[in-house]
């Protein structure tokens, strides 16, 4: 699979048995949506609570920034506010094929994650396990 950015090819990185892929070269991150339904186990968050649908239902249109091709259906991506801040934009595939969080927002997840505490939203408990991932 391709970077939706810089079409590196991507690399499968695996963290607590969930495997994302990678780009080496802009260090964006790509999670199928498979992946996010293990992750959810994982943080033991109901998945009801944010599901991709979820995601897809909350795509902002008026977020100035490029819009990414989905690395599977090649179709735009949406981009979506994630956090309890909102300060975090990631790319959700508008068929719920997965998401994808690029460089610069995976580095926006380590600084919330270590920034905020356990009770948090379904939503940042997200950014709290990708801010682990990544912290490696
Ligand atoms: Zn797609």
């Amino acid at each position: 699979m391709f970077c939706p950015v810089c079409k590196t090819a991507m690399i499968d990185v695996e963290y607590e048995q969930i495997e994302l892929d990678y780009c080496v070269k802009c260090r964006g991150v790509w999670f199928d949506s498979n992946e996010l339904e293990l992750m959810f186990e994982k943080i033991n968050l109901q998945s009801s609570n944010l599901s991709i649908t979820e995601l897809i239902n909350k795509i902002d249109q008026n977020i100035p920034e490029n819009r990414y091709r989905c690395p599977l259906c090649k179709q735009k991506m949406g981009k979506v506010k994630i956090g309890d801040a909102s300060q975090t934009v990631i790319d959700v595939c508008v068929r719920g094929d997965g998401l994808w969080f690029d460089g610069g927002e995976v580095g926006q997840l380590i600084k919330h994650a270590s920034s905020n505490a356990r009770q948090a939203g379904a939503e940042q408990q997200v950014i709290n396990f990708l801010g682990d991932v990544f912290r490696i």
